[in-house]
């Protein structure tokens, strides 16, 4: 009979990894570090723990996302908040996008034959 000892060489320590949540850096919101990912990262010798849920690392792996400078605004024209996707000019009436439209129809109402 042959006996078969089941037995751990030194030094080796079995890692176990649980999942834990951590907080993203950019929204606030908390997010879970699965223990697979945490199995990778030290597997690839990443220090670092990631910073970002899952959405955020999205948005920022995605190029064609761009984050518009948003600026609030009362429209000159109807006293309306609202925002405008650039940086108004001091001193310039700023209207909101409706008014905008309308200035411009009827600046546009020239030369009715
Ligand atoms: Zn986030
Ligand atoms: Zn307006």
């Amino acid at each position: 009979m042959h006996h078969n000892r089941l037995s751990y060489p030194d030094g080796v320590v079995a890692v176990t990894y649980i999942d834990r949540v951590l907080t993203c850096i950019d929204c606030g919101a908390e997010f879970v570090f699965p223990a697979g990912e945490q199995e990778f990262f030290a597997e690839k010798n990443f220090r670092n723990e990631p910073k970002r849920c899952k959405a955020c690392r999205m948005r920022r792996k995605d190029k064609t996302y761009k984050v518009r400078p948003e600026t609030k605004i009362t429209c000159a024209e109807c006293g309306k908040e609202t925002t405008v996707p650039f940086k108004p000019t001091q001193g310039k009436p700023i209207l909101c996008r409706s008014c905008f439209k309308k200035s411009k129809e009827q600046t546009g109402q020239g030369g009715t034959s």
